[in-house]
């Protein structure tokens, strides 16, 4: 339903625009967070990039003034407006899966929302100097860029927060955190990045020594801006023999469970085998629904 069925602008079944509805809709707390994320790659890159990074407060005031935005789009749950799509929302889109299945979003919750942020974009303005030193020293960096590649019969998409491209040094990647808990281990996450950086197809503004150094040469990074904590990875062979064996077990699961030929309607493939992943899932509404209606 995610990868492959979801179509915003589907005419002949009304599935596949329900798909890319459900598709669209975040819990509060993921959303902040991509909110965050979308601050560093549209604002604070851009504009360090053409030597006017925005400071603190401006950046505060862009992030309120966005906040209110979407939160206001999300409410109204304009995600269902007949035509609606992510150019038509542009900076207001949002879609918070409470608001599809009933549960009201409450001015607390938004309000612890709207706190994390402010102590996110804090975190990053007051702490993290090494960091900040490291990206200005960049020549050349990268926000929220797909890399692509072919393994093991599949297609592998993954979109590192920001790249940071050296003269002389191997390159960083930076992963930002807005966790309340900074216990999560992004590891692998990294080391999937590291193996896309190295087999994915450059892009035009790589820059032509990019790809000199070896995967364990990589500096990986992740910033936890809510914990107020960075931690560096270092990955070696085993490393990256974790994540290729992982992508070829999902890979190979995906395989078998399609079959070969033509796909089958994914309304006949196979139920999560865990209720709780089920309880969690945006597209529950379309999925739990009776066969004669979901067609
Ligand atoms: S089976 Fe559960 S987890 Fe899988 S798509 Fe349906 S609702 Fe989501």
């Amino acid at each position: 339903l995610q990868t492959v069925f979801k179509n915003a602008r589907a005419t002949q079944d009304p599935r596949r625009r329900e798909a890319w509805v459900l598709a669209q809709l975040q819990s509060v707390y993921a959303w902040r967070g991509s909110l965050v994320d979308q601050l560093i790659e549209r604002y604070v890159i851009p504009g360090l990039n053409v030597g006017h990074a925005p400071g603190r407060d401006a950046l505060l005031r862009e992030a309120r003034a966005r906040f209110d935005r979407q939160v206001e789009f999300a409410q109204a749950h304009r995600v269902r407006e007949p035509g609606m799509s992510k150019v038509k929302g542009g900076d207001a889109f949002a879609a918070f899966m409470d608001r599809e299945y009933g549960i009201p979003v409450t001015q607390e919750v938004l309000d612890g929302a709207w706190a994390d942020v402010e102590r996110a974009i804090d975190t990053l303005y007051k702490s993290f100097q090494d960091l900040r030193a490291l990206i200005r020293a960049a020549s050349s960096r990268i926000a929220g860029r797909p890399l692509q590649f072919d393994f093991a019969g599949v297609r592998v998409l993954a979109v590192p927060d920001l790249l940071l491209f050296f003269r002389a040094a191997p390159p960083v990647i930076v992963d930002w955190k807005v966790h309340t808990s900074g216990t999560h281990d992004a590891r692998p996450q990294l080391a999937t990045y590291a193996l896309a950086l190295g087999n994915a197809k450059p892009h035009r503004d790589f820059p032509p020594s990019w790809n000199q150094w070896e995967a364990g040469d990589l500096r990986l990074i992740e910033a936890q801006l809510l914990v107020d904590r960075s931690r560096e990875y270092r990955i070696d062979d085993e490393d990256l023999t974790g994540v290729e064996d992982t992508i070829a077990r999902s890979a190979w699961a995906m395989r078998a469970t399609l079959g070969e030929g033509t796909p089958p309607d994914p309304f006949d493939l196979p139920h999560a085998h865990f209720g709780e992943a089920c309880a969690r899932c945006p597209f529950r509404g379309l999925c739990w629904r009776p066969p004669d209606e979901a067609a």
